[in-house]
Parts: structure tokens; C-alpha cells; sequence
């Protein structure tokens, strides 16, 4: 196996001079991984619960993904769309085949936020209107389109004019999503369950009236699967809790298991509304990308990783449950699936996750008091126990703060 050229000081400082600086860093060089670990490059194990933000579904550098890529890169780097391909074909076929029912043709890009703008795209050419609704707290991505229907002002702000017609509903609440209602919007955008917010997991029954209320305005319904899709939360899709199917359906992150890939789906009806030329993109379903969803959606259902993220998902909840919430600084475990949160009363978040670190454990973050866990769905029991663990160590020191705070 290669060796990195550079030694880790010299990475560090060549990134920090010379990338653009929107990345919050942790401070660790990353050079292999395998299954739910990773090693810096001093040899150092972690226990990987960011999974690159949800991406290494299926473990880091699974067998049957780096066996897919190393074949399609030998025979086929790149096929442009006007160009057929056997490795697409074999993609979309498969995907087609685990997407909701009745959503059946494709529009393949290279990331959520193009996923969502093709969604965006497809919903104004199908309806002819031009406003969109989308969720507080919702996360879309960051490109023009996307950015325009994320909640977070901070996000949007210095960048704006954004698309103007968009208009913010309180997730969970749907009397007020029915009063923005207007005769000018095309599509209603939702995660099905939040995630950059914090694992916000919807009121049972809501999903089913958004539906409902969409069917009755005519207007379109995007689910944003990009996160919490791709059996994550113990469902191949999460909006299969509630037994809802969007119009379109958004996926990226794990879909080829860290190649670059967004898929935007669609009942043929809606998506033969573009024409040629509407939208195209050079390197979408290119067959390395392909090859490696294809891997990727094989190893999905033959490992059967939605009973499995189920299964060990609720085993990693009810351990934080059991060992975190005696903690005055914990206020709440949410979860579903491998899609997992906890908030603290402190704004300590940053600390945690440099602690965890420290301890040989990665996890994520969802602003400043809300710790976020995203494990690939193959992380064993021991793996999970270790994780809880080095969060109860880490929990406890943020405790005896808060009770400091409260005595002085
Ligand atoms: C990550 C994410 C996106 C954006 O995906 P990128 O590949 O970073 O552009 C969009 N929607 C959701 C729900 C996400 O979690």
C-alpha cells in the first residue's frame, strides 16, 4: 500500500494555506479506512461516527465498490450522456428498482445540492409556477438554487439576491404551511427527517398530510433523501416510516459510497417535461460513478443494512439513553435508524467533538449544542459501545461545567 509523500505537519499547513477557508477543521490527517474505522497517518484508529457526513454507508473502501471501480476504471473513465453505457444502464436499472413506487425515470448529477437543483428545475418546467415552500430547518445544499431554499440565514445572507420565491414553514406544523398556499407555488420541499438541524424527526402523520395537501393544491412534493435515505434510518427511504411517495425524490451522499453522485427520480410524466438541452451536466452518471452505485445499492440489499441500521440503531439510542440522559448537560436523545442526536444545555459542542477525537472517535455536529452520529450501517456492537462510552467520558466533564455554572 502507497505511503503518503508528505509528512502530517506539511498537510496541514499547505491546507490551510492554499484551500478555501469554509471548513471547520478537525485536526487529524486521514489516510485509509475500512468498515466503520479510519487511520491518520500516524497509524491512529477511530471509530468513524461522521462516516463523511453520512456518506460511507455501507463501511469505508467496501470490497465490492473498490472491486466495481477498479474494473469500470480500466475499461471506461468517462462516457458523456449523448453516449449510451453499459454501467449506467446497470445503475439506473437498479435504482429504479429500490426507488418508490411509480418514480421511475433519472436525471444523474454529482452532488445533493445538484440533485436538488434539478428537482427545482423539473418542478418549475412541470407545473409552470414558480414558487417553492420548504421547512425551517431545512438543509438543502449549497450552490445558488439550493442555498435559496435552506433555512439558515447565515448560510444565505451574504450571498443573496437567491431565487426569491420562497417561503419558510415551521416542519411538523401543517396549518401554517397551509396558509403559504398560493396559486404560484410548484413544489412543497422537505427532508423527511431533518438532518443538519439535528435529527428533527417529523410528527407521525404529518408527512401523510403534506401529501394530502399537495395532492388537493396540484402542487409537487420533494423529498430530500440526500441524508437520511438509502436505508439509513432502518427503511430504504425514510419517508417509508410514514408510508409516503414524494413527486421527486433527491439522493446523493452513499449512493456510490464516496464517488460523487446525485440521482434526482421522477415518474416519467413529470421528468419527459424537460427537453433535450434543459438540463445536463458533463460528468452525471459517468461510469465510474455508476459502477460503484451499482456496487453500492447491491451491497444495500444483500447485506440487508436497513434491518441492520434498525437493529443496531435502536441498540445505540437506548445505550445513550441508558448512559448519557442521568446527565444534567443532556437534554434530549433523538433518533431513528442511524440517524442519531443528542442536545446539550451548553453550547460546548466543538469541545466534545475535539474530545472525541482526542479519544479515537469522530462524530458530527449540528450547531453549537447538538452532537450528531451518522456511522456507516455496518458498525459493529463493540464499535457502538466504545463510541458510547468515550461520549459518557467526554459528557461527564461537560456535567461537572454546568454544575460549576450553577453554583457560581
Ligand atoms: C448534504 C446534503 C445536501 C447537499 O449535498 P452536497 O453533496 O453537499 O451538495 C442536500 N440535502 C441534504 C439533506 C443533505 O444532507
Amino acid at each position: 500500500m502507497g505511503s503518503p509523500h508528505l509528512d502530517s505537519g506539511r498537510i496541514v499547513e499547505i491546507e490551510d494555506r492554499m484551500l478555501a477557508p469554509t471548513y471547520s477543521k478537525i485536526p487529524i490527517v486521514a489516510v485509509r479506512g475500512r468498515g466503520a474505522r479510519i487511520w491518520d497517518i500516524y497509524g491512529r484508529e477511530y471509530i468513524d461516527c461522521m462516516g463523511g457526513y453520512g456518506v460511507a454507508l455501507i463501511g469505508h473502501c467496501h470490497p465490492k465498490v473498490v472491486e466495481a471501480v477498479k474494473e469500470q476504471i480500466e475499461r471506461l473513465m468517462i462516457c458523456h450522456g449523448s453516449i449510451y453505457n453499459d454501467a449506467r444502464a446497470e445503475f439506473i436499472e437498479r435504482l429504479v428498482s429500490i426507488a418508490p413506487k411509480g418514480l421511475d425515470k433519472v436525471f444523474l448529477s454529482n452532488s445533493g445540492a445538484e440533485a436538488i437543483e434539478a428537482a427545482l428545475k423539473i418542478a418549475r418546467k412541470y407545473t409552470g409556477r414558480k414558487a417553492f415552500i420548504s421547512m425551517m430547518g431545512g438543509y438543502h445544499g449549497k450552490t445558488m438554487g439550493a442555498l435559496s431554499i435552506t433555512w439558515r440565514e447565515d448560510y444565505r445572507k451574504p450571498f443573496e439576491p437567491l431565487i426569491g420565491e420562497v417561503r419558510f414553514a415551521p416542519y411538523g406544523d401543517i396549518d401554517r404551511l397551509r396558509s403559504l398556499v398560493t396559486g404560484d407555488v410548484a413544489a412543497v420541499i422537505i427532508e423527511p427527517v431533518q438532518g443538519e438541524s439535528g435529527v428533527r424527526i417529523p410528527p407521525d402523520g404529518y408527512l401523510k398530510e403534506v401529501r394530502e395537501l399537495c395532492d388537493e393544491k396540484d402542487i409537487l412534493l420533494i423529498f430530500d433523501e440526500v441524508q437520511c435515505g438509502l436505508c439509513r434510518t432502518g427503511r430504504m427511504w425514510a419517508s417509508q416510516h410514514w408510508d409516503v411517495t414524494p413527486d421527486i425524490l433527491c439522493v446523493a451522499k452513499g449512493l456510490a459510497s464516496g464517488i460523487p453522485v446525485g440521482a434526482t427520480i421522477a415518474p416519467r410524466d413529470i421528468m419527459d417535461k424537460l427537453s433535450i438541452g434543459e438540463h445536463t451536466s458533463t460528468f452525471g452518471g459517468n461510469p465510474i460513478a455508476c459502477a460503484a452505485g451499482s456496487a453500492t445499492i447491491d451491497t444495500l440489499v444483500s447485506e440487508r443494512l436497513a434491518e441492520r441500521a434498525w437493529e443496531v440503531g435502536c441498540i445505540f439510542k437506548r445505550m445513550l439513553e441508558d448512559r448519557l440522559s442521568r446527565y444534567k448537560v443532556v437534554r434530549e436523545v433523538r433518533g431513528l435508524g442511524l440517524m442519531i442526536a443528542f442536545d446539550l444545555r451548553l453550547p460546548v459542542v466543538k469541545d466534545v467533538v475535539l474530545g472525541a477525537a482526542a479519544n479515537g472517535l469522530l462524530i458530527l455536529y449540528s450547531g453549537r449544542a447538538t452532537v450528531r452520529l451518522l456511522p456507516p450501517l455496518v458498525i459493529g456492537r463493540d464499535e457502538v459501545e466504545y463510541a458510547v462510552s468515550i461520549l459518557e467520558k467526554l459528557i461527564a466533564v461537560e456535567d461537572e461545567k454546568l454544575k460549576a455554572r450553577m453554583h457560581s
